[in-house]
């Protein structure tokens, strides 16, 4: 399966597709996480991405979507992938469109993940993650781990991510509405969309998702 994850900052994108990958057996590829690795190891690539990312902006294109189609043409993802967080505005996903059409691929399904604004702020402003693994995602109040800046799955160190400060939050919530949200209408045109609440515990939201993806109710 090919499958394209959206949703705002807070949605709980990285903690789902983690699950989602697992369960469908194909790779999670994380833009985002893609960047941070890039940063933290020094690279080029890394030193270009960074003041957009801190500031809460998008990548410019010409970085993002080389960065991404390498990662798509690697060997585990030749049957399948769960992109997350990108394409994160139209015309990445053009892009994407002309890549699969070049293999004679296309994407199955766009997930949509929907949640209040307001509880997206909350979300993330107390969003603790794991240095080891992205998708080990802990909150001050919501998801305490045993041990303070401890992570419980591995024992890695927990960090808030300099983008998750309320005032860059914001700035990405407004990138969100201006330049993301118009993709769930160019892949509604293509019937490819399936949206659903990410309210609720981990366990409900991946249910759902499952559920939703199975019945391949597109819209
Ligand atoms: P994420 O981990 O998906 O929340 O992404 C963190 C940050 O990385 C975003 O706020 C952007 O600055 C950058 N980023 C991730 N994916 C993309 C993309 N597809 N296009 C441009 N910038 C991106």
């Amino acid at each position: 399966m090919r499958i394209v994850l959206v949703g705002p900052p807070g949605a709980g994108k990285g903690t789902q597709a983690a699950f989602l990958a697992q369960n469908l057996a194909i790779p999670h590829i994380s833009t985002g996480d893609l960047f941070r690795a890039n940063i933290s190891q020094g690279t080029e690539l890394g030193l270009k991405a960074k003041s957009y990312m801190d500031a809460g902006n998008l990548v410019p294109d010409e970085v993002t979507i080389g960065m991404a189609k390498d990662r798509m043409a690697q060997a585990d993802a030749v049957n399948g992938f769960l992109l997350d967080g990108f394409p994160r505005n139209v015309s990445q996903a053009e892009a994407l469109d002309d890549a699969l059409k070049l293999d004679g691929q296309q994407l199955d399904a766009v997930l949509d993940l929907e949640v209040p604004e307001d509880e997206v702020v909350k979300r993330i402003a107390g969003r603790r993650i794991c240095r080891n693994d992205s998708s080990h995602v802990f909150h001050v109040s919501y998801k305490q781990p045993a041990t303070e800046g401890v992570c419980d799955v591995c024992g890695g160190e927990l960090y808030q991510r300099g983008d998750d400060t309320e005032e860059t939050v914001r700035r990405r919530l407004e990138v969100y509405h201006s330049e993301t949200e118009p993709i769930i209408d160019h892949y509604r045109a293509q019937g490819l969309v399936v949206t659903i609440s990410a309210l609720g515990s981990v366990a409900e939201v991946t249910e759902r998702a499952m559920a939703a993806l199975r019945k391949g109710d597109a819209a």
